[in-house]
């Protein structure tokens, strides 16, 4: 399987502007952003889709759900709003291989989402 971009910007062979990194995650701003705050977070394990997840990454993805949250503080959004969004597949708009939210906010965004 040949790395995916995302793996590139974890492994630096891509630039980004990233706003947070541990150990497990990478987040960093979309190139193409649909909202004023649009971050995405990432597992530095390239996991293709959410179909792929086990019962061994239920802890990452907990971990990815509380970084969403402090990030989401870190760009005052705490309390006017945000949301998550996990694509999965090509019907819902996935167009990158490596499990990621995305992190939107600083505009009203509508529901259903259309
Ligand atoms: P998806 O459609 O798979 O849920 O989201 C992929 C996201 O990755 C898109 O919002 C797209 O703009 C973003 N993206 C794709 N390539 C790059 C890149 O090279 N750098 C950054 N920062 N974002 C990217």
């Amino acid at each position: 399987m040949s790395k995916s971009i995302f793996s590139k910007i974890i492994d630096r062979e891509i630039p980004s502007d990233i706003v947070y990194e541990d150990e497990q995650l990478i987040a960093f701003k979309d190139i193409n952003p649909q909202a004023p705050v649009h971050i995405l977070i990432v597992p530095k394990k390239e996991i293709p889709t959410i179909n792929d997840l086990t019962e061994e990454d239920v802890n990452l993805i907990g971990r990815i759900i509380l970084t969403a949250k402090k990030i989401a503080k870190q760009f005052n959004l705490s309390e006017r709003g945000y949301r998550l969004v996990l694509n999965c597949n090509e019907e819902a708009g996935q167009t990158v291989f490596h499990i990621h939210c995305h992190l939107l906010g600083g505009r009203t965004f509508h529901w259903p989402p259309g």
